[in-house]
């Protein structure tokens, strides 16, 4: 049994404080028996958290908010937002709350969350609650996009709640503890902005600058230049899912950050077969949410949050349409450098090699890996060998030789680096046949094969004696039929 003693845990709330409108003051469902399933210790450090403490009974119960220190002041909070293009004005926290604000060890602050602690007065016909199998989901994967260098909200802990969560089966419960720079959203705008009342919409875009985009404050114009930032900071971050493979899945607004940081892992994915058609989820029928559409996605999402921003732009309504197009148009620019120097990072190519060398190469390998259905991950990952003189594990995964074995001609010539090639390609990512079976094995009380692939994960880039199984594609024919679901 731990000993450890309460600290004094100073969880602010200033996102209460300012936004008042948008906090309702809320209370976690009591859980009985809480028992830890996973504890990133590394996070609770950087914020300070005493990771014995977390372990201890009183601990546990501030995992699921059954324990409030001094001065916290737990919310929901309210948001709005477009869900496959169809616009709620009411979402908000239906299963979460905000337990406050730490200050993580590089001083700036961060949100500490609850995901499945109850119904709130958001839930609408929602329980409240989450099962044991998705909140690991998002645990491994917001870890693995962590690794990856990929900016996303954190997990802290999942806990056992010991209920039973009905979906399509009767499932275990559990509650998430999330760490994120923020929870603010595009939706969050959103909703500012349909209650009418400016004030709100200007102290919620301040609020914004001054946690995430600070410089904003000093520009000629604040309220532009944060809406600038924040295309700025999207554009890099779906770049950074385009050369990770990753699908998002549910890219509705009040899923998209201000901060520019992945959240909400639900149905997300990584691509096996290069596709940019790949879609995962089950309830994306039209496919809005595939592969290849996130580019032209999140430039939607930018101009719904352009849209709640506008009284904040102009006076003259046609005037603040004319600068957020403006800076919306620079999100294509922004993207294809983030996504054109993130390939040719991945090719190992020189620096300062011309665009109309690059492009061609890229474009050129795309098509072929697109038409040879090859595993996006470990394609990149076997280019590292072939930089060294061995193209043979890139070429087994072809069927058009012809066609690689010019496209790696035109390649080496170029000089790519093997070493560089190897650091920014992962061997490592949670392939879907393995998510599922560890959560599997965990649902039913076995955390052995999650623990295995956290390890590989947090570890992208490493090739480890005994880890190959986590390095290889999925079989055939779990990948032709493998779809997630948003039911979480
Ligand atoms: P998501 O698609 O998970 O981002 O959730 C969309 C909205 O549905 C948010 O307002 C959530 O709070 C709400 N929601 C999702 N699942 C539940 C649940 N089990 N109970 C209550 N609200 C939920
Ligand atoms: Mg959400």
């Amino acid at each position: 049994m731990s000993t450890a003693s309460s600290p004094t845990l100073a969880l602010d709330d200033q996102f209460a404080r300012a936004l008042p409108e948008m906090a309702l003051p809320w209370q976690a469902e009591p859980v009985d028996e809480p028992r830890l399933l996973v504890l990133n210790e590394p996070l609770a450090a950087e914020l300070g958290l005493d990771a014995d403490w977390l372990r201890s009974p009183e601990g546990l119960r501030l995992l699921v908010g059954n324990h409030v220190p001094d001065g916290a002041n737990p919310v929901a909070q309210a948001y709005a937002g477009h869900q496959f293009g169809n616009y709620s004005p009411r979402l908000g926290d239906g299963r979460a709350l905000l337990l406050g604000e730490l200050v993580h060890a590089d001083g700036r602050p961060r949100d500490l969350h609850l995901k499945g602690s109850g119904r709130t007065p958001f839930a609408r016909g929602g329980d409240g609650l989450a099962a044991v199998g998705p909140m690991l989901r998002e645990y491994l994967v917001s870890e693995a996009m962590h690794a990856l260098g990929i900016p996303t909200t954190r997990s802290l802990a999942v806990v056992a709640t010991g209920r039973t969560v009905h979906r399509e089966t009767p499932l275990p419960g559990a509650v998430l503890a999330r760490v994120a720079s923020s929870h603010l959203r595009v939706g969050s705008f959103q909703y500012a902005r349909a209650t009418g009342d400016v004030d709100l919409l200007r102290r919620l875009a301040d609020h914004a600058i001054a946690r995430h985009h600070p410089s904003a404050a000093d520009a000629e114009h604040p309220h532009l230049a944060l809406f600038e930032a924040v295309v700025a900071a999207q554009a890099s971050l779906v770049a950074r899912w385009m050369l990770a493979g990753f699908v998002h899945g549910v890219m509705n607004t009040d899923n998209t950050t201000i901060s520019g940081e992945t959240i909400d892992y639900g149905p997300c994915a990584f691509v096996e077969a290069y596709d940019p058609h790949t879609v995962f989820s089950s309830i994306d029928q039209q496919g809005r949410y595939a592969y290849g559409n996130q580019p032209l996605v999140i430039q939607w999402n930018l101009a719904r949050l352009a849209e709640a921003l506008l009284p904040l732009l102009a006076d003259d309504q046609e005037q603040g349409v004319e600068l957020a197009t403006a800076a919306l148009v620079a999100f294509g620019d922004r993207y294809d450098s983030a996504f054109s120097s993130g390939m040719r990072a991945k090719l190992g190519l020189p620096a300062g090699l011309a665009d109309d060398v690059a492009s061609p190469l890229v474009d050129d390998l795309l098509a072929l890996l697109r038409a040879n259905h090859v595993d996006h991950t470990s394609f990149y990952r076997r280019l590292g060998r072939a930089a060294r003189g061995d193209a043979e594990p890139v070429r087994e995964v072809f069927l058009d030789l012809a066609a690689i074995d010019e496209w790696i001609i035109r390649w080496r010539a170029l000089g790519p680096d093997a070493d560089a090639v190897d650091r920014v390609n992962p061997v490592h990512v949670p392939r879907n046949h393995l998510v599922e079976e560890a959560l599997a094995a965990a649902t039913g009380g076995d955390q052995e094969a999650f623990a295995q692939l956290l390890d590989a994960v947090r570890a992208p880039y490493e090739e480890r004696p005994g880890f190959e199984r986590f390095a290889a594609p999925a079989p055939e024919d779990f990948s032709a039929t493998y779809r997630t679901f948003c039911g979480t």
